[in-house]
């Protein structure tokens, strides 16, 4: 009865489709490129109408994105001084990420132009994109994404790659292959539209004498030894701040075991422009003595990056001490930091040295600077203008040779005004101030992010987990993390361990004692396509949160609207919310017995 035999059209255009795979959180559909329908959108043709010149205010747009036309040899002398400013490895690893920077922007505009696409047209729509932007021409031999199980797999050919061209014009034909920038691209679009990390190998390259290119994609829990491949998609140490590699000159790959303090052994993983940006300032400033102010919401990881900047310094050998402010008492405060002369006062029954000269010569991390009481600000003040502490209730001054980085996760600007914060302090304290973004507005890196934590857990727990399953995928992808980097770390730690040896990591596992986020919280156009409306999910995170059953009374209302949208046809529903005909069906029938 449900199923009719009248087949509505659906158009590409109806807002009630990007209404279903909002309310579905439907991320992709599946798609097989052995049923991929060469004349649905978006073909090449649709593509290259939203690649418009505007000469006369000297701009290129490839839809709402400002593009470039650049030289194919100018990129190559640009990619040939890189590699012989930094070396090989961290040119590649630079390369590979403004690769992936690209493909992961382009996974956003198709999505966003075309929501309702079917998932082999929008796979599809990225080789034809990279010919497009003339970078090279693809050649699909099979791919297919799975978005029941999430699982990737893709080979192509690349035909007169640019990036190969380049190559073998500098340094000839050799024995590893070098589409870097192009590799990064398909990472960067196929992760982006699936919101799988998928990583991508080159196993034949026409720099290494062979006739055309060919690559090899699939999920990054798939592959073997896929460190080796996550590392290129880290920030090289070499390439901010620091002296060029010794290796620096010629063509040379470094072997594995020759890389040291790499970005992604301090933990500071990670690809969105702010993030970077704040990892390569503190690469910059942690060879000097300047003083530190890190900025940022609570769980971005403020202390991590101090530990970090702590261990690249001069002072690296030296202790790194770390207070916070917020977590002692008023009245102890200037006892823990100055230290105490015995007797002082009621209880000071011993002389004890206070956090300041306990990191002699190395580094005092304050966190939470904010929450340090007036008095105990003046006292601040004069140790970092004099180098000299004065113990409480003390007549002697000890000199101190400390650096200082403080962090704040309120704007002290604002304490200055309101008259809560030393102004005198504030500029004391600014000189050199950082920036670390929320995890919300760096949604690009959450993929990468439970890779590495799921690995990591799965290493310290001695655990076998395939991953997580789409819709806990979907739903962190989404999820506006009020509590940041800590937050997701955390979930992935209480996942790894809530599951059963060899079963992927649900929802369940992962929100445990918690209320699951509203249904809102990780849709396609709340959360991954505007990052504008990331202040408003966060309002929303902080509201009340409804639990699993309204998450399924919410799945029950979208496969009811679904059907009533599409005049009582099931396979149409179906395709509405992203779903094969026998999967809606399903769950139709699961409903009718329970009801
Ligand atoms: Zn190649």
């Amino acid at each position: 009865m449900l199923d009719s035999i009248t087949q509505p059209h659906i158009g590409p255009d109806r807002v009630s489709l990007a209404d279903a795979a909002r309310l579905s959180g439907a991320l992709m559909k599946p798609g097989d490129s052995a049923h991929l329908d060469a004349g649905a959108a978006p073909t090449l043709g649709d593509l290259a109408e939203c690649l418009f010149f505007s000469p006369g205010d000297g701009r290129i747009w490839l839809n709402d994105q400002r593009m470039l036309l650049l030289h194919s040899a100018s990129f190559g002398s640009l990619r040939r001084e890189l590699i012989e400013c930094v070396g090989a490895e961290p040119a590649r690893r630079l390369l590979t990420r403004a690769g992936y920077a690209s493909g992961a922007r382009d996974a956003a505009l198709v999505r966003q132009r075309w929501p309702a696409a079917d998932g082999a047209s929008l796979l599809a729509a990225g080789t034809r994109l990279h010919a497009l932007e003339g970078v090279v021409k693809v050649e699909p031999l099979h791919f297919a994404f799975d978005a029941a199980t999430g699982r990737y797999d893709g080979e192509f050919l690349w035909h007169h790659s640019s990036e190969a061209d380049e190559h073998i014009a500098a340094y000839g034909v050799g024995n590893e292959p070098a589409c870097w920038m192009e590799l990064g691209y398909a990472m960067g679009y196929v992760t982006g539209l699936t919101g799988t990390l998928v990583i991508f190998r080159e196993v034949e390259c026409r720099a290494m004498g062979s006739a055309v290119c060919r690559v090899v994609g699939r999920n990054a829990q798939r592959w073997d030894d896929v460190a080796h491949d996550l590392r290129y998609l880290d920030a090289p140490a070499t390439a901010v701040g620091a002296a060029p590699h010794p290796e620096a000159k010629g063509w040379q790959v470094r072997r594995p075991a020759e890389r040291s303090e790499s970005a992604a052994d301090d933990g500071l993983v990670g690809l969105a422009a702010a993030f970077v940006a704040a990892r390569d300032a503190m690469a910059r400033v942690a060879p000097t003595d300047t003083t530190v102010l890190l900025t940022g919401e609570s769980g971005v990881g403020k202390e991590l990056f101090a530990a970090t900047l702590h261990r690249r310094s001069r002072r690296a050998s030296a202790p790194f001490v770390a207070v916070n402010c917020a977590a002692l008492p008023d009245t102890l405060v200037e006892a823990e930091l100055f230290g105490v002369e015995r007797g002082a006062f009621t209880g000071a029954t011993q002389t004890r040295a206070g956090r300041f000269e306990r990191a002699a010569g190395g580094t005092l991390f304050l966190d939470e600077i904010g929450s340090l009481p007036y008095a105990a600000q003046g006292k601040l003040l004069r140790v970092l203008q004099e180098r000299e502490v004065e113990r409480v209730g003390g007549t002697r001054t000890f000199r101190v040779d400390v650096r200082v980085i403080a962090a704040t996760n309120v704007e002290l600007r604002e304490q200055v005004k309101r008259g809560r914060f030393r102004e005198d302090l504030f500029y004391r304290l600014n000189v050199f101030p950082i920036v670390i973004p929320p995890l919300r507005e760096r949604r690009d890196d959450i993929a990468l992010l439970i890779e590495r934590f799921s690995l990591q857990f799965c290493r310290e727990h001695g655990r076998i987990t395939p991953g997580l399953t789409p819709r806990a995928r979907r739903t962190l992808l989404n999820y506006a993390f009020p509590g940041n980097i800590r937050e997701l770390r955390n979930m992935v730690e209480r996942g790894v361990i809530a599951v059963n040896d060899g079963e992927p990591i649900d929802l369940a596992h992962l929100f445990r004692h918690e209320p699951l986020p509203a249904a809102e919280l990780y849709s396609l156009d709340h959360g991954m396509l505007r990052a504008e409306q990331t202040d408003d999910s966060q309002a929303a995170a902080t509201a009340n949160l409804p639990t699993l059953d309204s998450i399924d009374a919410a799945e029950a209302q979208l496969l009811v609207d679904a059907l009533t949208r599409a005049g009582g046809n099931v396979s149409a529903a179906a395709r509405l919310v992203g779903l094969t005909r026998a999967q809606f069906a399903y769950r139709i029938a699961k409903r009718g017995g329970r009801s």
